[in-house]
C-alpha cells in the first residue's frame, strides 16, 4: 500500500533568496489573477472556458512578451501549477456534487498561495550537517531559480519525494515535501487492546487504562507571553510602525504555539496508536467542554479551573487535528478509531451492574465516588472508561 506523507521544515533563506521567493509569489498571484479575469470575461460573454493547455500556451506568450516579460524571472513549473490549480478550483465551483466557491482574485499579503514545485526531480537535497572541517552546518535544499537554501531539518524525511511547496507564514518561509511511502499492507495490530479517551477536566487527555496525557508546561509560558505582548499592543498607536512590528511578533508567537501543539499531539497520538488497536473517543462538542470546564459552585478550585482552561485552550484548536493524527496512525498500524456519543461520561458509574448516574457522583473536579455503590476513581478516568463502554456497546462484540 502506498501512502502520502508530508514533511514541513523552516527555511533559512538569505535576504536575496527571500526577496526572490516573494517576487515569485507575486508572479504567481499575477498569473492567477490574469487567468481568472480572462476566464470570468469569457463566462460573462457566454464563451467556453479556455482549457488548461490554452492557458499554458498563453503563459508562454506572456513570458516572452515585452509587457509581461517580468514573469520570465519566475520558475515555470509553479506558474503552470497555478493555472492547473485555478482550473481545478473553477471545476470544483461547477461540480454539483461538491460545489466549491468560485475562485477569487488574490490580494498581496493576503491569501498568498504556496510556490508549488510539482516536479520532484528538480528538487535536490544536501543533508550533510558537517562541513569538511567538521563544523556544524544547516542541511540545504536546491530550489529551481533560487539555488541552495538552508533549512532546519527537524525530522527524518522518508519515502520518495513527489513535490515540494514553499510557503510564507508569520514571518518565516517554510518548505513542505510530499513523499510517497510504500508500507506493508495492513496488518494486524500487534496489540488487541481497546481503550477509551476522554478530554479530562484536570488532565488534558484521560485514557480508560488509567493513564493520562497532561498539558505541557511550555503552553502556559506561551500563553502568558501572548497576553503580555497583547497588552503592549493595546498601548500602541494603531497602524504605527511599532504597532505593525508588534502585530508581526504576536503572529510569530501564535505560529510557535501552533507548531508546539502539533508536535505534542503527534507524540500523544503515536503513543496511543502503538499501544491500542481499537480507540474510542467521545463525540463531544466544544460547547459541552466549556460547560464542564467552568467547574461547580461547590468546588470552583482555582488551580483546577486554571488547568481546565489550559486544557481547553490546547484542545479547542487541536482536538480535530488529534483525531486526524490518531485516525491515520491507527490505519497504518491496522487499528481503528471510532467516535461514540457518550453523554454524562464523568457522572455515570462505570461499574456494569450499577451504572448509577448523578451529579453527586462527582465529588470534586478530580474525584468520582458513586453515591450508590461506593466505587471511587479519578473522575477523568471514569469519563474515559464510559467512553470505552459506550464504544464497545456500539462497535464490538466482546464485553468489557
Ligand atoms: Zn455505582
Amino acid at each position: 500500500m502506498e501512502i502520502l506523507k508530508a514533511f514541513r521544515f523552516r527555511l533559512e533563506p538569505t535576504d536575496e533568496q527571500a526577496r526572490k521567493f516573494s517576487r515569485y509569489q507575486g508572479c504567481m498571484r499575477f498569473v492567477w489573477n490574469k487567468a481568472l479575469a480572462l476566464q470570468k470575461g469569457r463566462l460573462d460573454a457566454g464563451y467556453p472556458l479556455l482549457t488548461y493547455g490554452e492557458l499554458a500556451k498563453l503563459l508562454t506568450l506572456w513570458r516572452h512578451s515585452e509587457e509581461y516579460g517580468f514573469l520570465a524571472v519566475a520558475p515555470e513549473h509553479p506558474l503552470q501549477w497555478t493555472l492547473k490549480f485555478l482550473m481545478q478550483s473553477i471545476a470544483a465551483a461547477f461540480d454539483p456534487a461538491n460545489q466549491g466557491r468560485f475562485p477569487t482574485f488574490k490580494k498581496k499579503n493576503r491569501d498568498e498561495a504556496g510556490l508549488r514545485y510539482p516536479d520532484a526531480k528538480q528538487i535536490k537535497l544536501d543533508l550533510l550537517t558537517k562541513d569538511k572541517d567538521g563544523r556544524n552546518v544547516f542541511p540545504k535544499v536546491f530550489v529551481p531559480k533560487i539555488g541552495w537554501v538552508k533549512f532546519r531539518k527537524s525530522r527524518t524525511i522518508d519515502g520518495t519525494m513527489k513535490n515540494a511547496t514553499v510557503t510564507w507564514h508569520a514571518g518565516h518561509w517554510y518548505i513542505s515535501f510530499q513523499t510517497e511511502i510504500e508500507v506493508p499492507d495492513p496488518v494486524v495490530h500487534p496489540s488487541t487492546s481497546e481503550v477509551g479517551i476522554d478530554r479530562g477536566v484536570v488532565h488534558l487527555l484521560a485514557l480508560s487504562d488509567g493513564s493520562f496525557f497532561d498539558a505541557p508546561g511550555w503552553f502556559r509560558r506561551y500563553e502568558a507571553k501572548v497576553a503580555w505582548e497583547m497588552r503592549k499592543l493595546s498601548r500602541m498607536r494603531k497602524f504605527s510602525k511599532h504597532w505593525h512590528k508588534q502585530v508581526a511578533r504576536i503572529g510569530r508567537l501564535h505560529a510557535h504555539i501552533a507548531n508546539a501543539r502539533r508536535d505534542f499531539l503527534h507524540k500523544a497520538s503515536t503513543t496511543i496508536s502503538q499501544t491500542h488497536a481499537m480507540v474510542f473517543v467521545e463525540n463531544l462538542s466544544v460547547k459541552n467542554m466549556t460547560k464542564s470546564a467552568k467547574g461547580t459552585k461547590e468546588n470552583p478550585g482555582r488551580n483546577v479551573r486554571a488547568k481546565s482552561g489550559l486544557n481547553k485552550a490546547i484542545l479547542d484548536q487541536g482536538w480535530s487535528m488529534f483525531q486526524t493524527f490518531l485516525t491515520y496512525k491507527l490505519d497504518w498500524s491496522g487499528g481503528r478509531l471510532e467516535e461514540v456519543p457518550a453523554p454524562y461520561t464523568s457522572l455515570t458509574c462505570p461499574v456494569p451492574e450499577c451504572g448509577h448516574k448523578s451529579k453527586a457522583n462527582r465529588v470534586s473536579q478530580s474525584k468520582f465516588q458513586c453515591e450508590k455503590c461506593g466505587f471511587a476513581e479519578n473522575a477523568d478516568t471514569v469519563g474515559a472508561t464510559n467512553v470505552l463502554r459506550a464504544g464497545l456497546a456500539q462497535f464490538a462484540c466482546s464485553p468489557v
